[in-house]
C-alpha cells in the first residue's frame, strides 16, 4: 500500500518512528509531505520543514517519496523549486497557507507542478466565523483552476475541503460536520467533471466524510475509485480499518490504497 499523506516529524514522531510504524502495516511507500508558509515563520510558529523530507528520503529512499514545500511568496522559490528537482523530489505539498487557492503567488505553484509532472497536495479550511482559521478558501475558487492549469493534478485535504462532499455546506458551518450527506455536494461534482483532481482522504476529516453516512460513504468510494488516495497524516489506523469495513470490491480497494497512487507518481 501506499500512503499519501505523512510528515515525518509530526506528532512526536521522528523518522524512524514512522518507518517502524508503516512497516508493520503493510505500507511500503509513503509520500513524505512538508509545511511551510512565510506567514507562520514570521509569527514564529512551528512548520515542517522540507529539509526533514530530504533526511527521510535519504535515509529510507526505498520508503519515503518526497514532496516539497516552498511558500510561493518567497523570493528564492523558483531557485528552490529548482533544487528539488534536481534532488528527485516527486511532488509539492502539503500547500497550506492563509491565502485563497486562485491567488496570484499560489497559482506559480500550480503552474510549475504542471509543467514538471508534480501533483500538488493541498489542505483547505473554510472560514466559518469572522476571526476564525481558514487555509487556501474556498472550493468556489478552485473550479477556474482546475481549467487553467489541466495539466496540473490537484489532490484536496482537509475539513474545509470534505465539508463539501455535501450538499448543505454552505448552511452547516462546523469543521466536522455529521449525520447524511445531501445531495448536490460540490465536491463529487469537481471530481467527476475534472480529470485532474483527486482527493486524500487523511485526517479526521477524510475519515469523518466518508463514514458520517456509512451507505454514502461506500457508494462515493466504489464510484470515485480512480480519484480516491489513501493516507492517514497520523499514526492511527482508522483510515485503513473504515476500507477493510466497507467490504470494497478487490480492484476498488487496491485502486484507492495503491494503484491512483502508483499512477500519480510511478
Ligand atoms: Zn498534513
Amino acid at each position: 500500500m501506499t500512503d499519501v499523506h505523512c510528515h515525518v516529524r509530526w506528532q512526536e514522531w521522528d523518522i524512524e518512528d514512522w518507518v517502524a510504524h508503516f512497516t508493520a502495516l503493510g505500507v511500503d511507500r509513503v509520500w513524505a509531505l512538508a509545511w511551510e508558509s512565510w506567514w507562520r515563520r514570521m509569527r514564529g510558529e512551528y512548520e515542517l520543514p522540507t529539509g526533514d523530507v530530504e533526511e527521510a528520503a535519504a535515509a529510507h529512499p526505498e520508503l519515503f517519496v518526497p514532496f516539497c514545500c516552498i511558500d510561493p511568496r518567497e523570493a528564492d522559490f523558483d531557485a528552490r523549486f529548482d533544487y528539488y528537482i534536481e534532488q528527485g523530489f516527486r511532488g509539492f505539498g502539503e500547500v497550506k497557507l492563509r491565502l485563497r487557492v486562485d491567488n496570484d503567488d499560489v497559482q506559480r505553484i500550480y503552474a510549475r507542478c504542471g509543467e514538471v509532472g508534480w501533483p500538488v497536495l493541498f489542505h483547505m479550511d473554510r472560514c466559518l466565523q469572522p476571526g476564525g482559521q481558514w487555509y487556501m478558501a474556498n472550493v468556489e475558487r478552485l473550479e477556474p483552476m482546475l481549467r487553467k492549469y489541466p495539466d496540473t493534478v490537484f489532490i484536496g485535504h482537509g475539513p474545509g475541503w470534505w465539508a463539501e462532499i455535501s450538499g448543505d455546506a454552505d448552511e452547516v458551518k462546523t469543521a466536522y460536520p455529521s449525520g447524511p450527506v445531501a445531495d448536490g455536494g460540490r465536491l463529487p461534482r469537481l471530481l467527476h467533471e475534472y480529470d485532474n483532481l483527486y482527493a486524500d482522504i487523511s485526517a479526521g476529516s477524510g475519515h469523518n466524510a466518508l463514514s458520517r453516512d456509512l451507505d454514502f460513504g461506500r457508494q462515493f468510494v466504489i464510484d470515485l475509485q480512480d480519484r480516491l488516495l489513501y493516507g492517514t497524516d497520523n499514526h492511527d489506523t482508522q483510515h485503513i480499518e473504515l476500507l477493510r469495513a466497507m467490504d470494497l470490491p478487490t480492484e476498488v480497494f487496491e485502486k484507492v490504497t495503491e494503484r491512483n497512487a502508483r499512477r500519480l507518481v510511478p
